[in-house]
C-alpha cells in the first residue's frame, strides 16, 4: 500500500518470542499465529485446520532484529520530522507483548538492543547541529485522564492548550530539556522511568495502566532557499539579493511523539469496583477514542474526533494532515492469549 503517505497509519505488527513459561506450558501446542514476512502476511489459527489471514504493511517476526524495527517502523517518520513535518510513533498491544521492549529499550548492556526512542534521538542528534538547531525532550505520562510530568512528578496535572488558529498543540506547564548529546538523553530516559516507577508505586497502580509519551521537539532554523531569494526579481527585473540578504532565517518547529500505550487487554470489569473499576474505563476510553481517530484517517474522513480523551487531543496535530503516523501492534506467541492476540490484530487492521 501507498507507505510513507502522510496522513495515512503506516502499520506493522511484531511478534514476540516464546518466553521460557511459554516454551514449557506451551510445548505441545503450536503458536497462535504464523507469519509470512515476504507476503506481509498474518495467519491467525482458529483451530487445527483453519486460519484468518491479515495483510499488514509491515510482518516482523520473533527474529526482526531491534534494528529493523527501528527502519521499517521509526526511521520514515524520523526523517519527516527531520524536514519539518510532526510524527508519530505508537506501540499498542497487550501488557507482555513487547510495547516496551521496542520503543523504550536502553540497550545499555547490548547496544544491538536499544529501542525506536534511543535509535531515534541518535539520528537526530547526528542530522542536527547546536549551532543552528535545537532539540528538547518532555517526558510524560497519562493516566485517567490526567498528565503528569516524568521529569517532575510533581507537576501532575499539565493542561493542554490548543492554538485555535494553527490548531497546534502544546503543554506549557511540561518541563522540556534540552539535549545536545546521547549521553543525556538516556540520563533522562532513566529518570523519567525511575519516577514513573515511584508514581505507580505511590499510586498502587502498574506502569501498563498508563501512557507514557515522549515528546522530541526539533526547532530548526533553515537560511533562505535560494528559489526563494530569487524567485521575486524587482519590478524591474532588478535582483532582490540586497533584500533577501537581510532576510532572516526561517525557523522550522516540529515533533516526534512516540506513545507507549496502556496494556490493551480488557480488564474485567465486572469483577472490578471502585478504583480498578475506573481506571479501565478510562483505558478503554483513550484506547477506543484512538481507535475511532485511527479509522477515521484509515477511511479519509473528514471528521477525525480528536476531542473524545485526552490522549487524541495531545495528538491532534501529530496524527492525520501532513504528519506521519506508525503504528506497531505487538502480540505473543500463546495460544492462550489467542482472544486478546486476535482483537489487537483487528485494532491494526481497522487503522489500515
Ligand atoms: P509490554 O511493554 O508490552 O508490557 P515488554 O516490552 O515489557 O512488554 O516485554 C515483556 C517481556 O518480553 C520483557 O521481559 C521483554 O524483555 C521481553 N520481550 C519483548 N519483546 C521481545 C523480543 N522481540 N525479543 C526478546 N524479548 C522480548
Ligand atoms: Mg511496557
Amino acid at each position: 500500500s501507498d507507505s510513507g503517505v502522510p496522513g495515512r497509519v503506516r502499520v506493522a505488527v511484531r511478534l514476540r518470542p516464546r518466553n521460557a513459561e511459554e516454551m514449557i506450558a506451551d510445548a505441545d501446542f503450536a503458536d497462535c499465529v504464523e507469519l509470512q514476512p515476504e507476503l506481509k502476511r498474518l495467519k491467525l489459527r482458529k483451530n487445527n485446520w483453519e486460519s484468518d489471514t491479515y495483510e499488514f504493511d509491515e510482518v516482523l517476526t520473533e527474529f526482526a532484529s531491534q534494528k529493523r524495527v527501528y527502519e521499517v517502523v521509526a526511521k520514515p517518520v524520523v526523517e519527516s520530522v527531520l524536514e519539518g513535518y510532526n510524527g508519530t510513533v505508537m506501540a499498542y498491544g497487550q501488557t507482555g507483548t513487547g510495547k516496551t521492549f521496542t520503543l523504550g529499550r536502553l540497550g545499555d548492556e547490548d547496544t544491538a538492543a536499544r529501542g525506536i526512542m534511543v535509535r531515534a534521538m541518535e539520528d537526530i542528534l547526528a542530522d542536527t547541529s547546536p549551532e543552528t538547531d535545537s532539540v528538547s525532550v518532555s517526558y510524560l505520562q497519562l493516566y485517567m485522564e490526567s498528565i503528569q510530568d516524568l521529569l517532575v512528578p510533581a507537576n501532575d496535572n499539565i493542561n493542554i492548550v490548543e492554538d485555535p488558529k494553527s490548531g497546534d498543540v502544546s503543554l506549557p506547564g511540561a518541563t522540556n530539556v534540552e539535549i545536545r548529546d546521547q549521553k543525556s538523553f538516556m540520563e533522562l530516559l532513566r529518570l523519567g522511568e525511575a519516577h514513573r516507577f515511584a508514581a505507580n508505586t505511590k499510586l498502587n497502580t502498574e506502569s501498563s495502566r498508563s501512557h507514557a509519551i515522549l515528546i522530541v521537539h526539533v526547532k530548526r532554523s533553515v537560511k533562505g532557499r535560494l528559489d526563494i531569494d530569487q524567485g521575486f526579481p524587482g519590478e524591474n527585473g532588478a535582483s532582490s539579493n540586497l533584500v533577501s540578504s537581510f532576510r532572516p532565517p526561517i525557523v522550522r518547529k516540529s515533533k516526534l511523539v512516540v506513545v507507549d500505550l496502556a496494556g490493551s487487554e480488557r480488564i474485567d470489569k465486572s469483577g472490578s469496583e471502585g478504583h480498578t473499576l475506573e481506571e479501565a474505563k478510562s483505558i478503554n476510553l483513550s484506547l477506543s477514542a484512538l481507535g475511532k481517530c485511527i479509522n477515521a484517517l484509515a477511511e479519509n474522513s473528514p471528521h477525525v474526533p480528536v476531542r473524545d480523551s485526552k490522549l487524541t487531543r495531545l495528538l491532534r496535530d501529530s496524527f492525520g494532515g501532513s504528519a506521519r503516523t506508525s503504528l506497531v501492534v505487538t502480540i505473543g506467541p500463546s495460544p492462550r492469549h489467542r482472544g486478546e492476540t486476535a482483537s489487537t490484530i483487528m485494532f491494526g487492521q481497522r487503522a489500515m
